[in-house]
């Protein structure tokens, strides 16, 4: 992990509460919550993004994390986001999966 990215801080339990966590994954409310429910979860193991990840056991992982998360607050639907690179909208450089819920989404996305 380094050791001064934010999210690898935050997986380590060093800056904030974490809503879940793993052998593998943590998950945590974002700091700018764009819908009722926005939620991070995150590799434990830093990696700057999805595309520097093959690790296909991990990338299944967090997937399942964010539905879980999902389903225990029976949210009416909910949308899952990995903004990639920076293109792809991307600001900070771990691996993060956008869960969001809570209110109607939009597409397509902006
Ligand atoms: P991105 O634009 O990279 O896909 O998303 C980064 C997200 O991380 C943003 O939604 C932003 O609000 C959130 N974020 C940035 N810094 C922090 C932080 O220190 N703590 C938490 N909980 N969220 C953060
Ligand atoms: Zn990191």
């Amino acid at each position: 992990m380094s050791a001064e990215c934010v999210f690898c801080k935050i997986a380590r339990g060093e800056m904030g509460e974490l809503l879940y966590e793993d052998d593998l994954s943590a998950a945590f409310a974002d700091l700018n919550p764009q819908a009722p429910v926005h939620i991070l979860v995150i590799p434990k193991v830093h990696a700057e993004s999805l595309a520097h990840v093959e690790d296909e056991k991990l990338l299944g992982r967090l997937l399942a994390v964010a539905n879980k998360l999902a389903r225990e607050r029976d949210l009416n639907g909910y949308r899952v986001v990995i903004n990639t690179g920076k293109d792809g909208g991307q600001t900070v450089p771990h691996l993060h999966v956008h869960l969001l819920g809570g209110r109607t989404f939009g597409w397509p996305p902006g």
